[in-house]
């Protein structure tokens, strides 16, 4: 068990054997010998990996149980596998933490609903069109109605999607991936994204639940989560009702305002227009054109839309402390916290992740 985990938490913190060797004055070879569990550290060497590897020394006796399967990711370009060997680990460590939270709670209870699909969708879709509709039948479903969807992340959790937010440096080069933990979905993305990307990610792979198996033969089965993505994030209807059925022209402040309205990058919203029939092919291809030329398709213009966060997590360790679940040192465990700090935190003497985020958007708005 240590072993492997050694390894894990190494390639998590990017660092090679030597590098890790170096920063804890132990030889390579050691480490090597640590990691194909030949011998075992001592104990204060054991607390000089952990502090190396900034994790806690529990955290490398926790039974490996948590295996993310299926896994797709989503990325910009070439994710170097340094990168994603670092993703990974951050990954599986969130992933325990919930786990462990999980079989916490007595059988009794279910803090989580589990993830289920309606009954009523078409067995097969046969065109992107159709993959457009189960979005909207996954709305009717989902009583979203077809109004902007706020929060994301908090309506894919309310319905049993785990979401893992995680800040390995990506460069940007991450958008996010899926994958499940026995029967739960799991939905990965980063923090260093911007909201409107973060929250096309989230309906991407939810698109992936929803259409995988259902896709008639030709197919391609990113473009169908596209078109579920875009039609998840900004209806047909919608849309029409904002610019109308026909149109010469669209301007680009029309395409923002639209992004802060549903969630959804101006690249994307213009795209849609252009499936929605709204704009002809040679107009949507001017406004990329337009899009190309200002830079606007690395770096959109005006406000960002805000990052989405997720809580459940934490809420659901504060709930388990509330119940007598857990006590302290387990929830400053479940939340990768010093205790010390965690106690802080429970007497609300430091500003929660919610008061800070709160904080960084007035701020941005100000500017
Ligand atoms: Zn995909």
């Amino acid at each position: 068990m240590f072993a492997e985990r050694l390894e894990r938490a190494r390639k998590a913190a990017g660092l090679s054997m030597s590098a890790l060797a170096s920063e804890v004055g132990l030889s390579a070879n050691a480490i090597k010998k640590y990691e194909h569990g030949t011998t075992m550290p001592s104990s204060s060497n054991l607390l000089k990996l952990a502090k190396a590897l900034d994790v806690r020394s529990e955290y490398f006796f926790r039974p490996t149980k948590v295996k993310l399967e299926g896994v797709e990711y989503r990325k910009r370009a070439s994710t170097p596998k340094k990168v994603l060997d670092r993703i990974n680990g951050d990954v599986l460590d969130q992933a325990e933490r919930w786990q462990e939270l999980l079989e916490l709670y007595p059988d009794s209870v279910k803090p989580i609903p589990e993830f289920a699909l309606p009954d009523e969708l078409p067995e097969q879709i046969f065109s992107l069109e159709q993959a457009e509709d189960l979005a909207i039948q996954m709305r009717h479903a989902w009583e979203l109605g077809l109004n902007p969807i706020h929060d994301m992340i908090d309506t894919l959790e309310a319905k049993g999607v785990m979401i893992i937010t995680t800040d390995v440096e990506t460069d940007k080069k991450f958008d996010g991936l899926a994958g499940k933990i026995g029967s739960t979905p799991v939905v990965v993305i980063s923090t260093a994204q911007s909201g409107d990307r973060q929250r096309f990610t989230l309906a991407h792979e939810l698109g992936h639940l929803v259409v995988h198996g259902r896709l008639a033969e030709g197919i391609d089965e990113e473009k169908a989560c596209n078109a579920f993505a875009g039609a998840f994030l900004l209806p047909t209807q919608s849309l029409i009702e904002h610019l109308g059925e026909k149109r010469r022209h669209i301007e680009p402040r029309e395409l923002l305002m639209l992004k802060h309205e549903y969630g959804i990058s101006m690249l994307a919203a213009l795209f849609r227009a252009g499936q929605c029939g709204i704009i002809t092919p040679a107009t949507q291809k001017n406004l990329f054109m337009l899009f190309s030329k200002n830079g606007w398709r690395t770096e959109e213009p005006g406000k960002a839309y805000p990052h989405e966060s997720t809580y459940l997590h934490k809420q659901l360790v504060y709930r388990a402390l509330g119940e007598e679940y857990i006590g302290e040192s387990k929830a400053a465990e479940l939340l990768g916290m010093s205790v010390s700090s965690f106690r802080k935190e429970r007497k609300l003497e430091v500003p929660t992740q919610a008061q800070l985020a709160q904080e960084a958007s007035r701020a941005a708005a100000a500017n």
